[in-house]
């Protein structure tokens, strides 16, 4: 993958907000980080409104600075993607994600499927595919189990490999979501080449569903797409009942969100939603 570098502003200015560390040292301490295990996984729940029943679980990395506590994503994500540490990053979170599911089979509780983020960089990694089938193999995960979050801006880099990625991963089971839908291409042509089975609905839509009618047309035109082409829709970023409220109208089918849960951590998802209840 080629790394431009058009993002060295945006890495910089947050690492900056973040600590005083220059860009050069957070550097070093991130590839540290990925080879010292200081970075860990939360899970967020996303919740199917027909069944009431929990479905998946994200992962969500963070990283657990020695001296500055836990950073968030967004803080270190784009630095990695800069600086090419992306590819291991990556790596490591696909394999704690699959060791993880593999203890949660063998205790078994917290049936559900995970997804994994998929930076657009890693996607375009020509290696990427064999790579995460090796890390299937060798942790020994069901790939049925998987799905890949990817973004458009991944997809409709080079349209002919992308197909050939896409359904290499789907031969072997692996489930594919466009994350953040509708807030990057305008072209949906890219729908009908690639087999798709979720399209999540980016939260900036989902925010002011309950005040806006723009966003609520918006929201409401990819559900209904979704349908069309059978593939499942979540709702992102469900914080309020009011909106909840409206996605069930707009008859979504999935939804995340603080309203159900925040992303936690391994011992919290155990505790709250082993064998969950219906709401
Ligand atoms: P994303 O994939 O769109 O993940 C959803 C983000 O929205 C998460 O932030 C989640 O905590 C947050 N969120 C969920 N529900 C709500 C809500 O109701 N309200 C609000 N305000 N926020 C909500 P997080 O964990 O900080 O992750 C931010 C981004 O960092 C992710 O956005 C994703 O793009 C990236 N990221 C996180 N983990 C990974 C990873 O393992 N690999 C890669 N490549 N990217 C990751
Ligand atoms: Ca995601
Ligand atoms: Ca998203
Ligand atoms: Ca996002």
């Amino acid at each position: 993958a080629k790394h431009t570098g058009k993002n060295k502003h945006v890495a910089y200015n947050s690492l900056n907000k973040l600590t005083s560390v220059n860009h050069i040292q957070m550097e070093t301490e991130l590839r540290q980080a990925i080879l010292e295990n200081e970075l860990i996984l939360y899970y967020q729940p996303r919740l199917e409104l027909s069944t009431g029943n929990i479905i998946c679980l994200e992962a969500l990395v963070r990283w657990n600075h020695p001296r500055l506590g836990l950073i968030a994503p967004n803080d270190f994500i784009p630095l990695a993607e800069e600086c090419g540490l992306i590819l291991p990053l990556g790596e490591w979170v696909l394999r704690e994600a699959c060791l993880q599911k593999v203890r949660w089979l063998e205790a078994g509780i917290l049936n559900y499927q995970i997804a994994v983020n998929i930076s657009p960089c890693q996607f375009q990694d020509e290696h990427f595919s064999d790579k995460a089938i090796h890390i299937i193999e060798k942790t020994g995960i069901d790939p049925s189990y998987l799905e890949f979050e990817i973004t458009e801006s991944s997809i409709m880099q080079n349209m002919e490999t992308t197909v050939a990625v896409l359904d290499k991963l789907c031969k072997i089971g692996i489930s594919i979501s466009i994350d953040d839908f509708g807030i990057g291409y305008s072209s949906l042509n890219y729908l009908k080449h690639f087999p798709i089975h979720c399209l999540k609905i980016d939260r900036s839509f989902v925010k002011n569903i309950h005040s806006n009618k723009d966003d609520l047309a918006i929201t409401n035109a990819i559900i209904h797409l979704g349908h069309a082409l059978n593939v499942q829709v979540v709702a992102e970023g469900v914080e309020e009942l009011s909106q909840l409220a409206i996605l069930k109208e707009t008859t979504c089918t999935t939804i995340q969100g603080y309203l159900l849960s925040p992303p936690v951590s391994v011992f919290d998802i155990e505790q709250s939603f082993n064998q969950y209840n219906r709401p």
